[in-house]
């Protein structure tokens, strides 16, 4: 649509044949015009409806241009439109011979401008002006006047149809001003449902598009549809120590560094970069000929993005989880693929180990089956189905009950029990691990209460942490508010962690060991000796206890080399002043033999299988007679550990 020209001030087009009405047109509408009385109200009309375009009596000011001939006149409109110099009237007579006639001449000026007004000039009224808005439309831009006319009346029209063409003009103006802004709110409206606001790249919703379009393309080409989907690990982590404002430009500079790398690298194949989570990335890749190809663009990936990150002037290292998957082999639709490539994802965050999924089929039953749990664990921990068992420890010199280990146990509506392994990877996945540790820690700090209240016997518990805490910034707030919403005596309180998940990122783990311990509780070290076995750590850490992982204690009888492995940890352990655990004591010969090593305390079946808070305290009522009780110098122990 063209643009208003403000400078088209009142330009008038006279059409007649006869010379000397053109004359008389010039001398109505011309400058040297000498208003009479008669036009003395026009005037006032004038001046209200043009304002600056009147002269200093107010009459209104025209621009005039003739022509002789239709034809002449439709290449006039034509040049007016071209130059931007728009004429608000053109006065058509009706006969113009030996040219086209009037309203042949209207049509044509019409299919032009839709906006001029149009006036047929002529002496007497036939059918054909009877019928003008039909032949020319539209109906409030096409008038007849007829001659002779008086000067006044023709100065009249002429002011009123040049003040509703500057009307007209003023609401197309602000109609195309209505619907730029339109074209506007709708293309940011878009930008917003279909682009990222941090790193611009396309969001969930566009990929998706992008992935479809690419799909219905490479029907005609070769190669695959590939789709990488990546998990930045320790994301909030980061976000939190180095600030929102640099996990922002961190975000920024990883999408930056892949749409550089990937989507620029070939015209012909371009791969399309986006992000659809916090922390999570996609790369779209269209005619990836081979699987040999689909493995290197995910290394690339990797690369791409483990390669440092200059952030504050500071060098960031990334590790990304990744998930492959692509079309036609995963799927036939962009929803299904990327489904696909996203189960893969989760495959590898669960794994912790940062390798790439590549997603196969026997996944797709695994996520039906997850979705299933997903949603009934969430129910679990709303509806209080989540519980700790409690397994106790026994002093192997005294026999005395020296602790208890909370393992987090889902009873089901209908009583089935379903163990740790099933559920906390699930947990994890589905970023409740930090409610599951809550819950376990306010269900112990209650029991551990009670316990007091009840049975006057105050017994240190222990609590396991997963990996995924422990990039939780917020644990010690967490375990801090736990523990001060109930009335329990800190130093009964111990937090396991195995010696894997700690030494995965030490200096992660250090100074938030540091403040736990700062709080009152204890740091226990689980599945010890699994890890990588060096001591030293040991010495920089607020540590308290080491529990020798059970695959020792099984082997133990198979070689003396075991053996020698668990007394070495042990004096060790004893030399740093540590207490050390035997897990996984199932036989008398077992017991026996960590007795003989020098462990102090032992945990395991032979003592007692973890049991329900109500059970537990029953065993150690020594009222109930369980399978795992077969040893009544055991129970005496226990009771007598109470006393
Ligand atoms: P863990 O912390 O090493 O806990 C000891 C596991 O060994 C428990 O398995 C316990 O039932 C089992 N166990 C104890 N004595 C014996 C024995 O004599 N023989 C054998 N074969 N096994 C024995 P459970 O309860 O299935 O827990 C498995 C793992 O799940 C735990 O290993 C711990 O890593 C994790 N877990 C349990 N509860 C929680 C929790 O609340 N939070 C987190 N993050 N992890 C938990
Ligand atoms: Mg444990
Ligand atoms: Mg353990």
């Amino acid at each position: 649509m063209s643009k208003v020209n403000e400078t088209a001030t009142n330009r008038i087009l006279v059409v007649d044949d006869d010379r000397l009405l053109i004359e008389e047109y010039l001398r109505c509408l011309g400058e040297e015009y000498e208003p009479d009385s008669a036009t003395t109200t026009l005037s006032e009309l004038e001046k209200v409806l043009f304002g600056d375009d009147t002269d200093e009596s107010g009459a209104a000011r025209f621009e005039v241009d003739t022509r002789n001939q239709g034809e002449e006149a439709v290449r006039a409109v034509e040049d007016a439109l071209t130059t931007g110099k728009k004429y608000s009237i053109v006065f058509l007579d009706i006969r113009m011979p030996p040219g086209i006639d009037g309203i042949e001449a209207a049509k044509r000026i019409r299919d032009l401008d839709p906006d001029v007004n149009i006036v047929i000039v002529t002496g007497s009224v036939t059918a054909e002006v009877d019928n003008l808005d039909a032949e020319v439309p539209p109906a409030d831009k096409i008038f007849f006047f007829k001659k002779p006319f008086h000067a006044a009346e023709c100065r009249q029209l002429a002011a009123a149809l040049c003040g509703k063409w500057h009307a007209d003009m003023a609401l197309r103006q602000a109609n195309e001003d209505l619907e730029n802004r339109v074209a506007e709110r709708t293309a940011a409206l878009h930008k917003l449902a279909y682009f990222d606001p941090v790193t611009r790249l396309p969001n969930h919703l566009m990929l998706l598009d992008e992935l479809q379009a690419m799909i219905e393309r490479s029907e005609e080409s070769e190669g695959d549809s590939v789709v990488v989907v990546l998990d930045i690990e320790r994301f909030s982590f980061l976000n939190e120590t180095l600030g929102y404002d640099a996990g922002t430009e961190l975000l920024r500079s990883i999408g930056n560094r892949l749409s550089r790398a990937l989507s620029e690298e070939k015209q012909s194949e371009r791969a399309i970069v986006g992000r659809f989570g916090a922390d999570e990335f996609a790369v779209l890749m269209p005619g990836v000929e081979n699987d040999t190809a689909i493995r290197e663009l995910a290394e690339q990936v990797k690369t791409l993005v483990e390669e440092p990150f200059l952030i504050g002037g500071r060098d960031i290292f990334l590790k990304a989880s990744m998930g492959v998957a692509w079309h036609p082999v995963h799927g036939r639709d962009a929803a299904l693929v990327f489904r696909c490539a996203e189960a893969a994802l989760h495959r590898s965050i669960r794994s912790l180990d940062g390798a790439i999924t590549y997603y196969h089929s026997e996944m797709r039953y695994r996520a039906r089956h997850q979705f299933d749990m997903e949603a009934e664990f969430r129910g679990a921990i709303e509806n209080g189905q989540i519980k700790a068992f409690y397994q106790p420890q026994q002093c192997v010199r005294t026999g005395e009950l020296a602790g208890v280990e909370a393992l987090a146990r889902w009873i089901r509506a209908d009583g089935t029990v379903v163990l740790p392994n099933d559920f906390i990877p699930l947990s994890e996945e589905m970023g409740m691990s930090d409610l599951l540790f809550e819950t376990i820690l306010q269900n112990v700090c209650d029991e551990v209460a009670s316990w007091r209240d009840d049975g006057g016997w105050d017994v240190p518990v222990s609590v396991n942490l997963s990996a995924h805490q422990l990039r939780n910034a917020n644990l010690v707030g967490l375990v801090k508010k736990t523990l001060a919403s109930r009335s329990v005596d800190r130093e009964l309180i111990n937090l396991e962690l195995t010696e894997t998940v700690l030494l995965e990122d030490l200096t992660i783990a250090q100074p938030i060991l540091n403040d736990l311990s700062k709080l009152g509780v204890g740091i226990h070290i689980d599945d010890f000796g699994t890890g990588y076995s060096s001591l030293s750590y040991l010495a920089e850490l607020p540590v308290k206890t080491i529990k020798i992982d059970r695959t020792f204690i099984a082997k133990l009888a198979e070689s003396e080399t075991n053996a020698r492995v668990v007394q070495a940890i042990v004096a060790l352990g004893k030399a740093m002043g540590l207490h050390i655990v035997a897990e996984g004591i199932e036989t008398d010969q077992q017991y026996a033999n960590v007795r003989r090593l020098g462990c102090d305390l032992v945990q395991g079946f032979f003592i007692a299988k973890p049991m329900s808070a109500d059970r537990f305290r029953r065993w150690v009522d020594g009222h109930e007679d369980t399978q795992s009780l077969k040893h009544d110098s055991t129970i005496v122990e226990i009771d007598s550990a109470r006393s």
